[in-house]
């Protein structure tokens, strides 16, 4: 049985005090209540103030990225060890926002799973169409080829420690246009077909699929029941404690 994970995406938001007091209210909300797998994401500069807040609560600590070496020459990088003595469990690779804003490749992409997967991390793999690869009729083999690029070389052992976030671009910061529970039902039938070519039956049943993309309070119950979703990777309304806290106990 997967259990539900819910992990909020912070971006690149809040000050140092809206960090703490958002961080705060979200440990208080959750307290004691079983309510599976949560984290939050801060950006690098807030998550040892952040880290301190959730010690001994039920909330995990992740990162937004990485740089794949353990330390070196990487002017303005931060390493999967540096992630790992700030408390970190978690950290999203491939969002789109790095693979579009930034143009990340997915041979790049691979490289920072490969090696935070190596350094004791769990990875939130994110992949996900554009509109145009949607309307192009390229959605599948988009999902495809993210998931195959980004997973290659990932041992069997390691997959116990891998999650895959399915964030359609279209439907990243636009409430209007969030996918649909079936299209996201669907979209996740497939990268668990993909992931069980890649390796096996047994570890695409267990593989925690989450969406992300435009989850609120209004709709997150409707997608979190579908069969198939596990969970929410969640941005702008993971900004709001309330909200976030209401997309928890809806899954
Ligand atoms: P929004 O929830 O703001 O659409 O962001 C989704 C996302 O990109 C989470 O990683």
């Amino acid at each position: 049985m997967r259990q539900k994970f819910v992990v909020g995406n912070w971006k690149m938001h809040t000050t140092v005090a809206e960090a703490e007091q958002l961080a705060t209210a979200i440990v208080e909300g959750i307290g004691n209540e079983d309510r599976g797998r949560v984290a939050v994401c801060p950006p690098f500069p807030y998550l040892a103030l952040v880290g301190e807040i959730l010690k001994g609560s039920r909330v995990a600590l992740g990162a937004q990225n990485l740089y794949p070496e353990a330390e070196g020459a990487f002017t303005g990088e931060v390493s999967p060890t540096m992630l790992l003595d700030l408390g970190c469990q978690y950290v999203i690779l491939g969002h789109s926002e790095r693979r579009h804003k930034l143009c990340e490749s997915d041979l790049f992409i691979n490289q920072k799973v490969r090696v935070a997967l190596a350094a004791g991390l769990e990875v939130i793999l994110c992949v996900g169409e554009t509109l145009d690869q949607r309307n192009g009729d390229q959605a599948e083999a988009v999902l495809d080829r993210q998931l195959g690029h980004g997973l290659a070389g990932v041992s069997a052992q390691a997959l116990a420690r891998l999650s895959v976030a399915y964030e359609p671009v279209w439907a990243i910061g636009n409430i209007a246009h969030h996918a649909t529970p079936q299209q996201a039902q669907d979209a996740h039938a497939i990268i668990r077909r993909r992931f069980g070519q890649l390796f096996d039956e047994e570890s695409a049943r267990a593989l925690v699929i989450q969406y992300g993309g435009s989850v609120e309070p209004e709709n997150a119950a409707a997608l979190l029941s579908r069969p198939g979703v596990d969970g929410a990777l969640v941005g702008g309304a993971s900004l709001n404690a309330a909200a976030f806290l209401a997309i928890v106990r809806a899954g």
